[in-house]
């Protein structure tokens, strides 16, 4: 069989090729399932340290019979987009269960948190909106930023000397993150909300990686910082990371969902989320709220995972969450110890460019409630073959 012509408009070939030289030609593998901290990969089984299933809830009897009950109830498919007649009992329960938890007015739905950031910021700015973004917010968030009419301006990571620099009074958005996502630390969401409030702009919290994590309850962030869910006007977050199913949602004033039904495109022309899948959230957020224990636990694993990390030289981040990551710097380097990881049953992701600035290549470990202290020490005696202080490459002869 032969495919249509390579040549044309796009050097496809190209683009792959400097990938290829840069080190940073991204493969997908196929996995047969995870489960318990652990993923299988072709016959063998590996503990499993790059998934974001942080309190692993993606295997949970619980949440699959409440999967399996909405799809005898509502068959697997929602049929429309929620403003023709994929809007059912089941979403409307769970955009109830998200408002009263989270301390906000009204929440909407979305089929990912991709497509919710980007319906967000395209609903609302405007050519005459300014939009502000720290530096290393996620692709969903910075990728709409550039391409709208409106004048974005970047921070540095968290400094919010430079944001209350580039503040103009009532012009825009402020947006961060709870938990950022390659680098584990949190913003700090006090003075993003003071800073919010004395200039007059709105400020968004994306949590998809604090929602169920931190806080009194999972909560989140903001509920982690003490920090009132009135002061942030927009909460987004994601049902993908510790709630262990899919989708996303924003969340804020009624008035503020009302405008998105009406003007956030991602939402009105889109298909909904299967109403088994609504079932399923929120079954997981009854357990995530309950799981007080396992959130405890996971808190034990960091520190034993940190310190241990630590003793054997490697750069960790500023981070007490789950996102851990070892800073590595070279791309090729970075794979390599990766590779080595794998080779002794321990799976964990190289992030590279262009998900992390250049030079900052990392291995980002991430941990589960699922995981025992056993599964931390055989990660650490791992990592403890390919000393950090070696250069990669010349280390792992063990
Ligand atoms: C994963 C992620 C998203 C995207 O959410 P999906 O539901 O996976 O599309 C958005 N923002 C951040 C910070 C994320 O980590």
């Amino acid at each position: 069989m032969t495919g249509p012509a390579v040549t044309g408009p796009f050097a496809l070939g190209a683009a792959l090729a400097g990938r290829e030289q840069a080190g940073l030609l991204r493969n997908r593998i196929a996995t047969d399932g995870a489960s318990g901290g652990r993923l299988r990969v072709a016959g063998r089984e590996y503990l499993n340290f790059s998934a974001n299933d942080y309190l692993g809830l993606v295997d949970h009897g619980a949440i699959k019979a409440a999967f399996q009950e909405g799809v005898d109830r509502y068959g697997t498919g929602a049929g429309a987009s929620p403003l023709v007649t994929g809007y059912s009992g089941a979403h409307q329960q769970l955009e109830e269960t998200l408002a009263e938890w989270l301390g906000v007015e009204a929440v909407l739905l979305f089929n990912c948190g991709f497509s919710a950031n980007q319906a967000v910021l395209k609903a609302l700015l405007g050519k005459a909106h300014l939009l502000w973004q720290d530096k290393l917010n996620h692709a969903s968030l910075q990728e709409m930023g550039s391409q709208l009419p409106c004048k974005m301006k970047r921070f540095a990571h968290n400094d919010m000397a430079a944001l209350e620099r580039q503040l103009e009074p009532n012009r825009g958005l402020i947006v961060s993150e709870g938990v950022f996502s390659m680098d584990g630390d949190q913003a700090p969401w006090r003075a993003l909300a003071t800073l919010a409030a004395q200039s007059g702009n709105w400020l968004m919290i994306d949590d998809a990686h604090g929602l169920g994590v931190l806080g009194p309850e999972g909560r989140g962030t903001l509920a982690a910082q003490g920090v009132t869910p009135a002061s942030v006007h927009i909460q987004m977050g994601t049902f993908g990371k510790a709630l262990g199913v899919a989708g996303a949602f924003v969340g804020g004033s009624r008035e503020l969902v009302a405008y998105l039904v009406n003007f956030a495109r991602h939402y009105v022309y889109s298909t909904h989320m299967p109403a088994a899948q609504a079932c399923a959230v929120s079954k997981s957020i009854e357990l995530v709220r309950a799981a007080d224990e396992a959130r405890a636990h996971l808190g034990q694993l960091i520190v034993r995972f940190r310190q241990g990390a630590k003793d054997q030289g490697w750069q960790l981040g500023a981070s007490d969450t789950p996102i851990q990551p070892l800073l590595v710097g070279e791309s090729r380097a970075t794979l390599q110890l990766a590779e080595r990881l794998r080779d002794r049953g321990v799976w964990v992701s190289a992030i590279r460019p262009p998900t992390v600035p250049v030079g900052t290549a990392r291995l980002r470990i991430t941990l589960s409630a699922a995981h025992r202290e056993q599964d931390v020490d055989r990660l650490l005696d791992a990592l403890g073959v390919c000393p950090a202080a070696t250069t990669v490459g010349e280390a792992c002869h063990g």
